[in-house]
């Protein structure tokens, strides 16, 4: 079992005492720091002039009031809020998420995973998230947009092309985007595509940058899978979540001849035996934005939906959890592994609970942390980025083909830098230390920042 290193307990303990009650962003620390005793036994200057503490701390919170009117013409009341968290690399790159579960911790574990997950991109790009309590849920279009108008209204002074660049996240999708694109235009008068990104494609957005998480995770896992000589073809594989995500993880699965037997939202999952129907998926929820229990109803014979209940339940060979932050706790890692999973691949960030992940790495399955396996979709924001600065628009097949090399290398250099630490197949541990060397080497080349 890991655990922090004796000389970065204090470390942590400042951590848990700055920072009470966010759980989610001290288990973000935790692992994290866990990983680093290894680094600084060969390379005690890491543990130097409060590095790593500073790494711990965000250059910058922001959180603010955000005020707008329903279609009953009642005033609402939403909180914001932007973790620039560090800026070593280039500019804060981190996506925004619109969900009730919104607090300043979750940001901020999404912020500190975000330094590192860029960092494994070999991209010039710092790390940030941002997002709201707003509940998206039953909103009209017309109250979207006055929430992101307004959400912009306050943001907009926080960001830029070479200061912070927002993309999306859970909730918020290329119709937030766009809106909040429209309104950061009018504030500041400048038509500066680079200050967000998983724009459309009318204004500025990249090709494949709205597959790039999904595809991304399954280039990983199928890379992860051929250490072992295992062939994604005609695997089980269940994916939790119906999001952007789950849907194009489900996408690049297919093409590759798995097939997924099962796929959820917060209300629950549905089983297909014989094979989920993406086209439907798609239509109940980015054309529709229904609910999952939907598909039960039109596709009929041989589907089940179970109302809440774990999806984990459903046997599968591959496990791509695709929705939120620990939803696969300890007993669905025990139920998984008692079923025969081969591999797990977090499309979501730090969807499997500390427990689970040691069951896992116990079990010797092959497990993909969320900040190496889903660092697509912000290694494809980056090359929206470099598209949009060179006025340039590449094509599905060159930009997809990036972010296949990208993932291979992230693959790579995880899993030589475990080995090299004497963690072999330890992808958690090399994802971490991978990203914290680039990380720590230009802090420290910056001066005391
Ligand atoms: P979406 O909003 O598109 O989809 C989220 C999915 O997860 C929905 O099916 C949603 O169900 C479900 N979900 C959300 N919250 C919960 C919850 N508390 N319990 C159960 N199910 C839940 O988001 P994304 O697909 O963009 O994001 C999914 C995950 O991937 C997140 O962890 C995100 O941080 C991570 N991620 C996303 C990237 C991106 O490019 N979009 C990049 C890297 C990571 P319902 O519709 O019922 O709410």
């Amino acid at each position: 079992m890991s655990t922090v290193d004796e000389k970065l307990e204090p470390i942590l303990a400042e951590v848990l005492r700055r920072n009470a009650g966010e759980a989610e962003f001290h288990q973000a620390v935790r692992e994290v720091l866990e990983s680093l005793g290894r680094v600084i036994a060969k390379h005690p200057d890491y543990a130097d002039n409060a590095l790593i503490e500073r790494i711990c701390e965000p250059e910058r919170q922001i959180i603010f009031r955000v005020p707008w009117v329903d279609d009953k013409g009642r005033v609402q009341i939403n909180r914001g809020f932007r973790v620039q968290f560090n800026s070593a690399l280039g500019p804060y790159k981190g996506g925004v998420r619109f969900h009730p579960s919104v607090n300043l911790g979750i940001i901020k574990f999404l912020g500190f995973e975000q330094i590192f997950k860029n960092a494994l991109t070999g991209l010039p790009i710092g790390g940030g998230k941002g997002g709201s309590d707003f509940n998206p849920r039953g909103r009209s279009d017309g109250e979207i947009m006055r929430f992101c108008q307004s959400f912009m209204t306050e943001l907009h002074r926080h960001l830029g092309e070479h200061t912070d660049v927002p993309a999306g996240d859970i909730g918020v999708g290329a119709r937030e985007i766009g809106y909040m694109f429209g309104q950061y235009k009018r504030l500041t008068n400048r038509y500066e595509a680079g200050v967000l990104t998983g724009k459309g494609l009318a204004y500025g957005g990249s090709r494949a940058r709205r597959e790039a998480t999904g595809y991304g995770a399954t280039y990983f896992v199928q890379r992860m899978l051929a250490t072992k000589g295992i062939e994604l073809e005609d695997k089980r594989v269940v994916v939790s979540g119906s999001g952007n995500v789950a849907i194009y993880t489900m996408e690049k699965i297919l093409s590759f001849g798995g097939k997924v037997v099962a796929c959820s939202d917060s209300g629950g999952y549905v089983v297909d035996e014989s094979g989920i129907d993406l086209a439907l998926v798609k239509e109940i929820k980015e054309v529709r934005r229904g609910r999952i229990a939907e598909y039960v109803r039109l596709k009929g014979n041989g589907t089940r939906y179970v109302e809440q209940g774990s999806i984990w339940e459903v046997a599968c060979d591959i496990a791509m959890p695709s929705a939120t932050q620990n939803e696969l706790t300890g007993k669905d890692a025990r139920t998984l592994v008692v079923n025969g999973v081969l591999a797990v691949g977090e499309g979501a960030n730090m969807p499997s609970t500390p427990d689970a992940v040691r069951i896992f790495q116990g079990a010797g399955v092959l497990f993909a942390p969320g900040k190496a396996a889903n660092a697509g979709g912000v290694a494809t924001s980056a090359l929206e980025m470099q598209q949009n600065a060179s006025r340039d628009s590449w094509t599905f097949e060159q930009t997809e083909q990036r972010l296949a090399e990208i993932m291979g290398n992230i693959h790579d250099r995880c899993a030589e830098t475990a080995e090299e630490y004497g963690a072999s197949g330890d992808y958690v541990l090399g994802a971490n230390i991978v990203g914290f060397v680039r990380v720590a080497e230009a802090m420290r080349a910056l001066g005391v920042i």
